[in-house]
């Protein structure tokens, strides 16, 4: 619970920065706090709110919603909605995603799922090789190359989206202000413009032919037809007026009429399978999260299909090894961490898929006996080399995490597939579709297979961390396979090494699923050379390279004069936290 002292300087930190405005808590019509009156830096301290994203006007906008009088929830929805806006390339309402909440009050956390589904009309086969009959949907013959492609883009490629609908029941859930009010800033983020970040600038460089060979995505992601620069205005009236749709009316303002209908027709028009029907039957439920321990601490994140159980399965096999006299960065600590993540990498491919379809073992997998067997099979003079698992994995993706001044949490990671998606845009609405049908295994007959209404397994893992029953860290991060990675090495450091966050925010960062070991610079030659003899194929990538995520991340700490919130946005992407 909230001590009395920080609730009373909250309370008149709050009363100080509302009062030259004069702004109404929790209405849509109050104009914007000016000048904004809080932090806003890749490193915050605060004592009564912190968000941290991707976009210093995400973080602003969500900081802005605490500064109304919304809890944790409000801001982390207005924040998301916001991102959707001034990060279009990694996520929007074209997508899915997961939120685990906590709750001070109740002392509960939940999560919210709210990742793409396959949609109604999907097969197992729809994107197999022809070999042994199996046409695919789009008729023989087909090869590896051309289904591949068609599982990543075009409309083939685009799930059922659920981020408003998943967004909007967390804020019916748990929300204080009213819709209109967190939507508030991300509509006026796309009236009025917003400023083009360095990640979006490299997206956009990254597809420019795509762009330009696209009328409809030209227009809105170029500047007379060349690339946005970083820090100019971007205006997105289009994607305004869907947004002031669902502020109006809600999800069914997006899911169903012609909304339903535009999204509809872009991704057919696009050889995809999307019906009217996958749309109209989106429902979000709130859910159990899923929770394991690690180092005393209590972990806390979305369950299948969402990436947790890959980096408890991690974390178990390593809480087995002997990490503590390893030091962080050293040969030893990187193959102890690369060997237990290849590992739990081996049994998702194996065993994990979405839960509703099919039935994991969940509690082996997170068992002790499990994570003996494992760690036993790690030899700590030699590299796995068998690669367990191809699949494209290039992340986008964004992460946010809020604490507010009652101690709520949110720790919410969302996506639309890899950057720009499927690149299928519905102008009607000005949103980008997600490709998260490539994040199914193509191959009949396993876990993660294509099926109908079914969801593919995601490497997301938004995390709260609770020490002693108190909310520690709010925590996740983009970047594909490398979040599993990412998220292990942060716990590690942070439990293991008790490294602070902002030091091990720094931490070179590395990733293998057998084939190659890609470490981030600056790395020692003297760790290179040790690794290559154990039989590691390094590959050395560039400093604070954002192939490796951009993690987001807010710590609580609490001390006998109160209580501290430090947050703070990773350099490899654009991302700022913001705190007052
Ligand atoms: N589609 C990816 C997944 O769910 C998104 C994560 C990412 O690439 O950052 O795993």
């Amino acid at each position: 619970m909230a001590s009395r002292r920080w609730l009373l300087v909250c309370f008149v930190c709050l009363g100080l920065m509302l009062a030259p405005t004069g702004a109404a808590l929790s209405s849509s019509e109050s104009p914007p706090l000016d000048p904004m009156p809080f932090a806003l830096e890749r490193i915050v301290r605060a004592e009564c709110g912190v968000v941290a994203a991707a976009h210093p006007q995400a973080s602003a906008a969500g900081i802005e919603i605490l500064m109304r009088g919304g809890n944790a929830v409000d801001a982390a929805v207005a924040t998301a909605f916001a991102l959707a806006v001034v990060e279009p390339e990694a996520s929007g309402l074209g997508g899915g995603g997961f939120m685990v909440i906590y709750d001070a009050a109740s002392h509960a956390s939940t999560a919210v799922n709210y990742r793409e589904t396959a949609p109604g009309a999907a097969i197992e086969t729809m994107f197999s090789v022809d070999q042994n009959g199996f046409p695919g949907l789009w008729g023989a013959p087909s090869d590896t190359a051309e289904q591949a492609q068609r599982m990543r883009y075009g409309g083939a490629a685009v799930g059922v989206p659920r981020t408003v609908a998943g967004l909007l029941a967390a804020h019916e859930a748990y929300g204080r202000l009213s819709r209109a009010a967190i939507l508030d800033p991300a509509v006026r983020l796309a009236r009025e413009g917003f400023t083009v970040s360095k990640t979006l600038y490299s997206a956009i460089l990254n597809i420019y032919d795509v762009l330009l060979s696209e009328e409809a995505l030209a227009r809105v992601f170029l500047n007379d037809l060349l690339p946005y620069e970083p820090g100019e205005t971007m205006i997105r009236p289009d994607l305004a007026a869907t947004l002031e749709r669902i502020s109006a009316e809600g999800a069914v303002a997006f899911y169903s009429g012609d909304a339903g209908a535009a999204i509809v027709h872009a991704v057919r028009q696009a050889e995809g399978i999307l019906a009217a029907e996958d749309l109209e039957t989106v429902v979000v439920d709130l859910e159990r999260p899923m929770t394991s321990t690690y180092g005393g601490m209590t972990l806390v994140g979305a369950g299948l299909p969402a990436g947790t159980l890959s980096v408890f399965e991690t974390l178990q096999i390593l809480s087995l090894l002997d990490l503590s006299s390893a030091s962080p960065g050293s040969a030893s600590a990187i193959h102890q961490i690369v060997e237990a993540t290849k590992l739990a990498f081996s049994d998702r491919f194996a065993f994990l898929g979405d839960p509703a379809v099919v039935d994991v073992p969940v509690d082996l997998l997170l068992s002790a006996a499990w994570a003996a067997e494992r760690a036993g099979r790690i030899d700590p003079f030699h590299a796995t080399l068998d690669p367990p698992f191809g699949t494209w994995d290039p992340g986008s993706t964004t992460h946010v995490s809020v604490v507010d001044d009652e101690g709520n949490a949110v720790s919410l990671t969302q996506s639309i597939g890899s950057f720009f998606g499927s690149r299928v845009f519905v102008p009607e609405l000005g949103i980008l579709m997600n490709n998260t049908m490539a994040d199914f295994d193509p191959v009949p007959g396993r876990a993660n297979s294509v099926g109908p209404g079914k969801a593919p397994l995601s490497s997301m893992s938004p995390l709260l961390v609770f020490d002693e029953g108190r909310l520690r860290l709010a925590l996740g991060t983009p970047g594909g396979t490398r979040i599993t990675s990412t998220m292990v090495q942060l716990i590690v450091d942070l439990v293991d090494w008790n490294l602070l966050p902002e030091v091990a925010m720094g931490q070179p960062r590395f990733h293998s699923t057998g084939r190659v070991l890609e470490l981030e610079s600056p790395v020692p030659q003297t760790v290179i050379d040790a690794l290559t003899a154990l039989g590691h194929p390094v590959e050395v990538r560039s400093e604070l390279d954002l192939y490796f995520g951009g993690v987001q991340l807010v710590e609580v700490l609490n001390s006998e004069d109160g209580r501290q919130l430090v947050g703070i946005a990773d350099s490899r992407r654009a991302g700022r936290a913001a705190g007052y």
